[in-house]
């Protein structure tokens, strides 16, 4: 039998507001433990919230980028659950009417992905278990979050990550989040079901929790997936597959049972009572639903303006630092070709291999460019430039000492380059007669001999051409 994979996901992602979403204690990750706290976010009683506006703004840019609708009245609740790192024993969220609704974005394909909704809410504080003790810290408990639900659209591993890819690489193009998946400012729960292909009713879905990196994500919805196409297949899926919240063990790779999937009424929802509704003026919809160029809007121009393959202006566009950095190089006056390659090919390699990003690269776009200058000006080979590239990797020098310190500064100098072929020439007469005895493809033996005397430094056109002229008046 072959089976529909159906995906709905929910990320939780940390808006890099100053202060927290009901007080005015700082956001800022790795203070000293408990440091950032108040009455408010410690639930202290008689301390009440007010509304961070940043959130607000952060919240309409946001819908803006999702092709949503924003609504201009949005309400808070109250969810109740006991949790230690939660000294309130609810959380502030919004159900009933949420700030986004009705939103996408389109894979790829074509295919666009619902976007249910969107709402505001307040992160909980963390548990630190070390050294046989459990401590509560809570510089986390109030940090703004908003968590983006989808519809149940995706229907395999590859879309739920490009989905994510997309909507990652859209948070930091409008910074209203690092999304840092380290840091946990941006985490993925997962909702999983199969059924029949053919169909339409929905099946049992499986929540799998918090996940935190693209590769373990799609690993444990593969998992999950082939976890319930067993049970059906080998006739146990109502006894092995229900609504359940499982975790991911990555070390495992395995998905385990956590814990009965609580339906929104096992959380009491009521409105909350200390905050009025958040009404959004003309004004603010008009100012800040002004967003910079998007990923995909930046790609299209990419191709349509620079002539970039889908794969290249893709490749560029995905992250702004990526898209940013290959502007620079371009604006030093390279030729694209060159920008992209350079940038693509040769320096993400590299970084790749050492396991860097953009953000953290050793040469920076003003070296890049002046690499490429110097291709192009033809001071170095092609060649010598991927060498002059692995030297800039470990070394913090300009462009022009690693060429001076490598040697590899190219000789276009016809006079030199002469010198060479007469040499060449002189020593290897025999072989010259049987070129011009019609052995026409000793040619690339000279050329060879001479690129080798120059230590690889001649300009190959340069040496190409004065030889054919030197051979003809043999
Ligand atoms: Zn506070
Ligand atoms: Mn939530």
């Amino acid at each position: 039998m072959d089976f529909e994979v159906i995906i709905g996901l929910e990320v939780h992602t940390q808006l890099n507001t100053k202060t927290k979403l009901f007080c005015s204690c700082p956001t800022s990750f790795n203070d000293p433990i408990n440091k950032n706290t108040c009455p408010t976010c410690l639930a202290l009683p008689g301390a009440l919230p007010t509304i961070n506006k940043e959130a607000i703004h952060k919240a309409i840019q946001l819908g803006t980028a999702l092709n949503a609708t924003i609504n201009r009245v949005s309400k808070f609740d109250r969810k109740n659950y006991f949790y230690p790192d939660s000294p309130s024993a609810y959380q502030i969220s919004q159900l009933y009417q949420p700030i986004i609704e009705n939103g996408f974005i389109e894979l790829d394909s074509g295919k666009k992905v619902k976007i249910d909704r969107a709402h505001l809410e307040a992160d909980a504080g963390k548990n630190i278990h070390e050294a046989g003790y459990s401590k509560v810290d809570l510089n986390r408990a109030g940090t703004p979050l908003i968590e983006i639900v989808t519809a149940p659209d995706l229907r395999s591993s590859d879309e739920a990550i490009e989905y994510l890819k997309k909507l990652h690489s859209i948070l930091r193009y409008i910074d209203i989040s690092d999304a840092n998946m380290q840091e946990g400012s941006f985490r993925c729960d997962a909702n999983v079901s199969i059924r029949p292909k053919g169909d339409t009713k929905l099946y049992t879905r499986v929540e799998i929790k918090n996940i935190n990196s693209f590769r373990f994500i799609q690993k444990a919805i593969e998992y999950e997936v082939n976890r319930q196409i067993e049970a059906w297949e080998d006739g146990v899926y109502d006894d092995e597959v229900w609504q359940e919240t499982r975790l991911y063990d990555a070390n495992k790779n395995e998905t385990r049972s956590m814990r009965g999937k609580e339906e929104a009424a096992d959380y009491r929802y009521f409105p909350e009572p200390d905050l009025w509704s958040v009404e959004i003026s003309d004004e603010m919809l008009e100012k800040y639903s002004q967003i910079p160029e998007l990923p995909t809007q930046k790609s299209k121009r990419f191709q349509e303006e620079l002539g970039l393959s889908t794969y290249d202006a893709g490749v560029i566009s995905s992250a702004k630092e990526l898209a940013q950095f290959f502007e620079e190089i371009l604006e030093s006056g390279v030729q694209v070709k060159n920008a992209v390659s350079w940038l693509t090919s040769e320096l993400l390699g590299r970084l790749n291999k050492r396991n860097l990003d953009i953000t953290s690269s050793p040469v920076n776009s003003k070296k890049l460019a002046d690499l490429i200058k110097a291709i192009e000006k033809k001071t170095i080979s092609g060649k010598a430039g991927k060498d002059v590239l692995d030297y800039l990797m470990d070394h913090d020098v300009s462009v022009e000492a690693a060429i001076e310190k490598l040697g590899l500064k190219q000789v276009n100098d016809d006079g030199a380059i002469l010198k060479i072929i007469d040499e060449v020439i002189a020593n290897n007469q025999d072989k010259v007669q049987e070129y011009l005895n019609g052995k026409e493809k000793l040619f690339g033996f000279f050329v060879g001999q001479i690129m080798k005397a120059s230590k690889g430094k001649a300009n190959p056109q340069t040496v190409n051409q004065l030889l054919k002229e030197r051979l003809k008046n043999e």
